[in-house]
């Protein structure tokens, strides 16, 4: 049996689409195999976001072709959209595929094999307008489903090489959205996160559909019991979209909003759209409306000109917002972005003290947040369970771990537990 190997770098988006070019391999015959094995073929799915994500990607198509100096070696994703004569160069590439066409991944690899040429298919992205289907049927995990709804971006954050990897915003048609939905509903999943490049985008290219019909949409899906966004951009939330979404049932408090600076000086540079008062305004709006959403988020530190006034200014904003968990990243020049060409890059030990304290300050505020449900009674959706220890454990609505003791036979079911007590990083209840 020919085997195939992946490995995939980068965000929730590449995951999801790695999965469904395993099922493509599965359906002509290949087995998956794990990444550090002797394979047929390896298929690098690459992510671009930073220049160590280049390195990383670099790095291990030479593994591979170490691993079986034979095999056709395919890289496909961001960096190979981004650069792809660079990624045509590294020795033992003889597939290059960028953020496009990835449906055709099986069949090139195999014509690699048979004709032993390299083949490059990476297309001008900058135009390009179709939403590629490329579905996942078959459904690995267990309780939670991610369905991809949109690709691209237009935003341009001078940080930023996504808009010049992924292209355009191009959004999935309803009616197959629901259908990947009514699938996994099928299958036992409970939970679908809804995802993408820029999901606050979905519709912008599509007649009379926007995200508050999808989430509708798959809000009457038999079966589905929870929908969750993932990331979206502030400038999504107004009153009239609060409005509508706290009419949807299923829908959880919990919204990751990318801040990336609370100081309007380095949010300007930053290229973001909005000012940290109007930030300030969307989540006071999410609590009007749901009092115990939790609010999640990304901050850069150390971007560009980055002083230590504009960093203490972030400090402040983010204690005066209270969010429950924050993504803290460093700021590392991309290549081809416009900030990496910014003067006064930040000095790296400056950066590391600025991560290290804001993630202090992220663990005080998720404590904060999580107990102040002590006592009270919260659903939750059972994931995994520990059977030596009895122990199961699952997420809240509002993203919380939250554990029990409790056999496996609650695994993708939803329980109403209260809340006893509180861990690192979960919440302690019973039944
Ligand atoms: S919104 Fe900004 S950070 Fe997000 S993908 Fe688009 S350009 Fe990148």
């Amino acid at each position: 049996m020919k085997t195939v190997a992946f490995h995939t770098l980068g965000c929730k988006v590449n995951q999801y689409e790695t999965e469904a070019m395993e099922e493509l391999f599965e359906k002509n015959g290949y087995k998956i195999i794990r990444e550090d094995s002797f394979a047929d073929v390896y298929v690098i799915n690459t992510c671009t976001v930073t220049n160590l994500s280049d390195r990383k990607s670099r790095q291990f198509i030479r593994k591979a072709k170490k691993l079986n100096k034979d095999s056709i070696i395919a890289v496909v994703g961001c960096y190979s959209q981004v650069s792809p004569e660079e990624v045509a160069g590294i020795e033992g590439v003889d597939v290059i595929i960028g953020t496009t066409d990835r449906n055709e991944i099986v069949e090139l690899c195999e014509r690699a094999k048979e004709e032993s040429e390299k083949i490059n298919i990476v297309r001008d992205i900058r135009t390009y307008k179709k939403f590629d289907k490329i579905n996942i049927n078959e459904i690995k995990s267990k309780t939670r489903a991610y369905i991809k709804i949109q690709d691209g971006c237009n935003q341009f954050c001078s940080y930023c090489i996504i808009p010049y990897a992924r292209g355009p915003i191009r959004s999935r048609e309803y009616e197959d959205v629901i259908k990947e939905t009514e699938k996994l509903a099928k299958a036992g999943f409970k939970e679908i996160v809804l995802t993408g490049i820029h999901i606050a985008s979905y519709g912008k290219d599509l007649k009379d559909i926007g995200l508050v019909d999808v989430i509708k949409g798959i809000n009457r899906v038999e079966g589905i019991e929870r929908i969750r966004l993932s990331s979206v951009e502030p400038t999504l939330i107004d009153e009239d979209f609060m409005k509508e979404i706290v009419k949807i049932d299923k829908l959880c408090d919990h919204f990751h909003l990318s801040l990336q600076s609370g100081s309007d000086t380095v949010l300007k540079r930053m290229n973001r759209k909005y000012t940290k008062d109007i930030y300030k305004n969307k989540t006071e709006l999410i609590r009007k409306y749901m009092p115990n959403a939790a609010l999640t988020t990304d901050i850069i530190v150390g971007f560009p000109g980055e002083t230590d006034d504009e960093f203490e200014e972030t400090c402040d904003f983010v204690r005066d917002i209270g969010f429950s968990r924050i993504h803290v990243f460093k700021y590392s020049p991309r290549k081809g972005t416009p900030a990496e060409k910014y003067e006064n890059q930040v000095d790296g030990n400056i950066k590391n003290g600025r991560s290290e304290l804001l993630i202090k300050i992220a663990e005080e505020m998720s404590n904060e947040f999580k107990n102040k449900f002590i006592g009270l009674s919260l659903e939750v959706l059972f994931e995994e369970n520990d059977n030596e220890e009895q122990i199961c454990e699952g997420y809240t609505t509002n993203y919380i771990r939250t554990k029990v003791e409790a056999d496996d036979s609650f695994v993708g079911q939803i329980k109403s537990v209260k809340i006893i007590d509180s861990a690192d990083d979960y919440l302690i209840g019973k039944i």
